[in-house]
């Protein structure tokens, strides 16, 4: 699962994919593991937050946020917008980053948004990108 990726893997990762059939510079490098870890940290403690055990019933799932201009792809694209329940086990595995470059972030649903009906619960079926799809 991809909240799972270990830092030093992500680095190990980097010094072997391209870019446009370039390998990366330092600083393509540095950028991408930065964003890395940000993202991983930040989404994490995100979910771990919507989790807390005073939220319950208040938050109720999470919404895939995408920011979605010629930088994002088709995965996190077509995820924006989409919603899972606080308990779906599909949060841990679609928690972003999904790929280097990824920008995406889990957003609180809350009672009061679902119950004025502006939340429908869907996951479409897209395939994962692979880890080593880059984002700039
Ligand atoms: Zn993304």
């Amino acid at each position: 699962m991809t909240i799972n990726y270990k830092i030093k893997q992500i680095e190990i990762l980097l010094t072997k994919v391209k870019y446009e059939n370039s390998f990366l510079t330092k600083e393509e490098k540095d950028e991408l593991l930065e964003r890395w870890i940000s993202s991983t940290d930040s989404n994490r403690k995100r979910i771990h937050d919507f989790m807390d055990p005073d939220l319950s019933g208040f938050v109720i799932g999470v919404q895939y946020s995408a920011i979605c201009d010629d930088r994002s792809c088709d995965f996190c694209q077509s995820h924006n917008g989409e919603s899972l329940k606080i308990d779906d086990p599909l949060i841990k595995e679609n928690t972003p980053p999904i790929h280097l470059g990824c920008r995406c972030i889990w957003s609180p649903i809350t009672k009061i948004e679902f119950e004025r009906g502006k939340i429908n619960f869907t996951w479409s079926t897209i395939k994962k990108p692979n880890l080593d799809l880059i984002t700039f």
